[in-house]
């Protein structure tokens, strides 16, 4: 298992290896090197966008808001159905809005009804 987990900062839309407890089991505070903003823990099957599109970079962050992270469901089986465009954001968001549901349980949604 990794000890080192993706931490992100989607404002300068960066991520970084680090890792997540300390000896004692205590979560570490990390900060952005760029802008000094806390880095969010973004879980251990998270991958980067590159950093010029800015777009998916918007959907991690809408994502990391809602505190749904990237974190295996399994081991070895990916955490899930995570929407990878802002149209996909988008219609998740205006589903939960129309049927009262969680934003979060929305964007986790695969296959809207
Ligand atoms: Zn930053």
């Amino acid at each position: 298992m990794p000890h080192r987990f993706a931490h992100v900062c989607t404002a300068c839309r960066i991520s970084l290896k680090r890792d997540r407890y300390d000896e004692r089991g205590q979560e570490l505070g990390h900060r952005c090197p760029r802008c000094r903003r806390a880095l969010v823990h973004a879980g251990d099957s998270f991958e980067a966008p590159p950093r010029r599109d800015v777009a998916a970079w918007r959907v991690v962050a809408v994502l990391l808001d809602a505190g749904i992270g990237f974190q295996q469901a399994c081991y070895g089986c990916g955490p899930g159905y995570r929407p990878r465009s802002l149209r996909e954001v988008r219609e998740r968001a205006r589903w939960a809005r129309r049927t009262g549901r969680s934003l979060a349980g929305a964007l986790v949604t695969p296959d809207l009804p």
